[in-house]
Formats: C-alpha cells, sequence, structure tokens
C-alpha cells in the first residue's frame, strides 16, 4: 500500500518537515500530500528504527492464517499413514482386518477394537496408522478438499488376477498426489497364483521391482492366511524412515477429519488424524465450519486417552455439528478466539452457499447425483417423539442409491427452529420435520436461505420420498 507524507509522519509522531526533509537527504522530492511507495516507506521508517507492518486484509476464515510454523529443530520421527488401495475383491479390506487383528490385540490385552476410520498398529517398536476406509475414492475425495493425509499407498493385487482396471486408477492417484507405492501380491496362497505375472504387468505401469533393476517395492503375501504380513510392515517401517516423515508434537494440534457422524448420545462424533502438534482433551477447536471443546478422546482401542501425538487417530466429541471428512482442524490456545474463527467459518460456508445457489432441494436432487455433483444427502430429522427420531434416522440412513448415501447430521425433538434452518443451510442439508413444523423464524429463514423443508405424518412416506427423489422418480407437488 502507499501512504502520504503527511499520514507517515502521523504514524510516526513527527512534523511532516521533518518527513519531507530526511526524504529529500536520500535524493526524493517530496510535498506533504505525495503518496509514497513502500520502498520510501520503508527507507523512513529504517531511519527511526520502525518496522513496517503492512496491513493486508486476512481472510479470517482461512486457517493457513493461523499456522504455526515449526523450526526444524523443533521436529520429530512421526509414524506413517498408510492406504490400502486395489481393485475389488483383491483382498484390501481382509488386508487390513489380519493386519489389525494380528498386531493390536498382541500388545494391548483387553483392548477391544472400535471402527473409527483409522488404527494403530506397533512393529518392532515402531507405530503404523492406517486408514480403515480402502479403496482410491475416500483418498482422493480427501485430497479434493486439500487434505493429503496418506504417506504410502498399499497397492493390493490378487496374484490370480492380475492388474485389473481399479488396479490403474489406484496407481494413478497415488502418483498424482506423489504418494510412494508399495505393491502388496496378495493370495498367493491360491492354485492359480501367478507373483510374476502380476510383476509383469505392473512393470507396463512404472513400476519395476528391485530385482528387475527399478526401486518399486514388492512383498508377496497372503491375507487370509496371515502370511507375509510382517515382511509387509517392515517395508513400511523401510520407507517411512526413507520419507523422513517428522512432526513438532510439541505445539497445538492440527490435522484432518477422516470420518464424522452424529452419534445419538453424543452429539456430533468426529474421528480426527492429528498430523501436526499434540490434541489434549479440553482443547478449543475449529474443524470445518464447526467448533467447539474436545470433551472426550477415545482411540482406536476404545479406551479414553487425555492426548493424541502426530499421526494418532482419535474420535473426539464437544463439536457443535458435524464437520466433513477431508476438513481440517486446528486447536487455538485461546477459546474466544476459536469460537470467533468457527462462527465467521459457519457463516462463511451459509453465505458461499447462498450465492453459489448450491442448495439441494428434494426436487432436483436427482439430477445433480447424475452430474456427480451430489456424494451425500444431508438430511435433518425433526420429530415429536423420541421414537419416531430414531426409528426414521435408522431407516433413512440404510438408503443407498447408486453409491449415494444418505448422512443424518442432526436430529431432535420438538418444532423445526431457525438453528435447524441455518445447519441445514451451512450443510446443504434437507429438512424432514415429523408431526412437526417449523416456528416462524423458521419459516422466514428457510425462505431466505432457500432450504427444503419437508413434512411428514407417515414414516415410510418419508424414506419413500426421499428413495424416490434419488432415484429421479419424485412425483411432481401440485
Ligand atoms: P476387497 O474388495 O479388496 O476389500 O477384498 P476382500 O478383502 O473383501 O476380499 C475378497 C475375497 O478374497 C474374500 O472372499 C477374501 O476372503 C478373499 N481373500 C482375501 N485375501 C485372500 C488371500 O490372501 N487368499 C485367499 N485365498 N483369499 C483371499
Amino acid at each position: 500500500g502507499s501512504l502520504a507524507v503527511s499520514e507517515l509522519a502521523a504514524k510516526l509522531h513527527r512534523e511532516s518537515a521533518e518527513i519531507i526533509k530526511k526524504l529529500f537527504l536520500q535524493g526524493v522530492m517530496a510535498t506533504k500530500n505525495q503518496e509514497l511507495d513502500k520502498d520510501a516507506i520503508e527507507l523512513i521508517c529504517a531511519e527511526y528504527d520502525v518496522e513496517v507492518e503492512e496491513e493486508v486484509d486476512v481472510d479470517v476464515t482461512d486457517l493457513d492464517n493461523y499456522k504455526i510454523e515449526d523450526k526444524e529443530d523443533d521436529l520429530q520421527e512421526r509414524p506413517a499413514v498408510v492406504t490400502i488401495m486395489g481393485h475389488v475383491d483383491h483382498g484390501k479390506t481382509t488386508l487390513l482386518d489380519s493386519i489389525r487383528d494380528t498386531k493390536v490385540t498382541e500388545g494391548e490385552a483387553g483392548g477391544i477394537t472400535q471402527h473409527i476410520g483409522a488404527y494403530q498398529i506397533e512393529e518392532n517398536g515402531k507405530k503404523i496408522t492406517f486408514l480403515d476406509t480402502p479403496g482410491h475414492a475416500a483418498f482422493t475425495s480427501m485430497r479434493s478438499r486439500g487434505a493429503q493425509v496418506t504417506d504410502i499407498a498399499i497397492l493390493v493385487v490378487a496374484a490370480d488376477d492380475g492388474v485389473m482396471p481399479q488396479t490403474v486408477e489406484a496407481i494413478n492417484h497415488a502418483k498424482a498426489a506423489e504418494v510412494p507405492i508399495i505393491i502388496a501380491v496378495n493370495k498367493i496362497d491360491l492354485e492359480g497364483a501367478n507373483p510374476d505375472r502380476v510383476m509383469q504387468e505392473l512393470t507396463e505401469h512404472g513400476l519395476i521391482p528391485e530385482d528387475w533393476g527399478g526401486d518399486t517395492i514388492f512383498v508377496q503375501l497372503s491375507a487370509k492366511k496371515r502370511e507375509g504380513i510382517d515382511d509387509l510392515l517392515e517395508m513400511i517401517l523401510l520407507v517411512t524412515e526413507v520419507e523422513e516423515l517428522k512432526a513438532n508434537p510439541n505445539r497445538p494440534a492440527e490435522g484432518t477429519v477422516i470420518e464424522a457422524q452424529l452419534d445419538k448420545g453424543r452429539g456430533p462424533v468426529a474421528t480426527l488424524l492429528v498430523q501436526n502438534g499434540t490434541m489434549h482433551v479440553g482443547d478449543s477447536i475449529v474443524v470445518g465450519h464447526s467448533y467447539g471443546r474436545v470433551r472426550a478422546m477415545v482411540n482406536d482401542l476404545g479406551r479414553r486417552v487425555k492426548t493424541a501425538a502426530p499421526s494418532t487417530p482419535v474420535e473426539i466429541t464437544g463439536l457443535n455439528s458435524v464437520p466433513n471428512a477431508g476438513d481440517q482442524f486446528m486447536v487455538f490456545k485461546d477459546e474466544k478466539q476459536a469460537r470467533q474463527v468457527g462462527e465467521a467459518k459457519q457463516q462463511r460456508q451459509v453465505e458461499e452457499n447462498r450465492s453459489s445457489g448450491a442448495r439441494v432441494s428434494l426436487d432436483d436432487l436427482f439430477n445433480q447425483i447424475k452430474q456427480g455433483e451430489v456424494k451425500d444427502i444431508n438430511l435433518i430429522v425433526k420429530a415429536d417423539v423420541h421414537g419416531s427420531v430414531e426409528a426414521m434416522a435408522a431407516s433413512l440412513e440404510k438408503i443407498e442409491v447408486e453409491g449415494v448415501k444418505v448422512r443424518i447430521i442432526h436430529t431432535g425433538v420438538g418444532a423445526i427452529t431457525e438453528s435447524d434452518v441455518i445447519l441445514a443451510s451451512a450443510s446443504n442439508a434437507i429438512i424432514i420435520g415429523f408431526n412437526v413444523r417449523p416456528d416462524t423464524n423458521a419459516k422466514k429463514a428457510a425462505e431466505s436461505e432457500n432450504v427444503d423443508i419437508r413434512q411428514h405424518r407417515i414414516i415410510y412416506k418419508v424414506i419413500e420420498e426421499i428413495e424416490s427423489a434419488m432415484k429421479g422418480m419424485l412425483d411432481p407437488e401440485f
């Protein structure tokens, strides 16, 4: 920016004449009202030992503006975060399960595994974190939200089937993310297993084994028979070492949402992957467009924990709404600041939705699904009695049409309120009222926010309506 001589003088608590004289001595002829550029301002400020701080419009909703830079000395090794990818039926889920079953229970006696979207194991005294949702769809949908959580990709290829279309897709997704790939040639216990053919086929995609002069690590295993699991884990540790993955555990936590949903008893529940810093119970946190204080943290063994170090997944409660997978989160030292940023983000979300007209309405849901604009249908369910809320939420959550799922982000007993509408607006949700109506404020808000409220008196009609809307078979309304 620029500043007039008189303005600069005022800021420095000097007379304009004095500044003009200084400028003159520097070879700059100036009058009182003359605008000075950044260089001239800096020149004068340097004379008075004053540091120039440029005023810029900071986006208060951009978490990047609150990021703390780490000093190299503060960084310590952290566990790798691993995603398992590959063609359908090649054994991704089986591999995830056998790693967890063989490793988690070994050390942690009495632990009961909880599916929170990610888990951590220990091999040779070192930890490894696995994301529990196999496949590149989840991987890339997170990346499309700006979240890079995966450090290493395991590509599972069945030795009896070889490279298939989704194998190639997975390779491309991992390459696009510049993530190192380890090949797990699976099902070597089968009669028709032909690991050599798999290796041969993969060379066509630039994945060449070390024995053949390349640098791709291949591990042969049987996920089902639990053979070769240790080899794979050792290779992961090897790659981890090469990658020099680091984080600073001694700072406020930040990271990414792995998954989130509304829990009947606990409210919004989110699995967070801490990517830097350490998270503590009681921390003030902004997560996507929701915020709150970390009320409780539960790890992948269902145990309550008080802290979560880098690369650790934990399930937290205490947020005011349900964030999205792939959302960034950040802990703020100052509770007030967290609330301000959180509120601003929520508000921003509402405005963006309003201006982009991105609002989902049941009438054009099918079109949006077809165009791939909608992947989840967010619903808010309100009813007159608790039992109906539960029954409806349970049946609605089962609906899935062409990979598009229903996601209940909020439920409640009683009339539809303005706050329900704001939440719907912020989350592109449709509100379902069962034997309840919107109050006056909610009605007004729904109109201005363009939020779709559907009112019903019979449960199966609700289910039917949502299902038909997803299939593009909604009856026109008269
Ligand atoms: P995903 O679709 O990639 O998650 O594959 P799954 O893990 O569901 O496995 C598909 C099928 O392959 C299941 O019937 C598994 O039992 C079977 N399977 C997985 N790993 C192995 C293995 O190492 N050997 C054999 N014989 N079968 C396996």
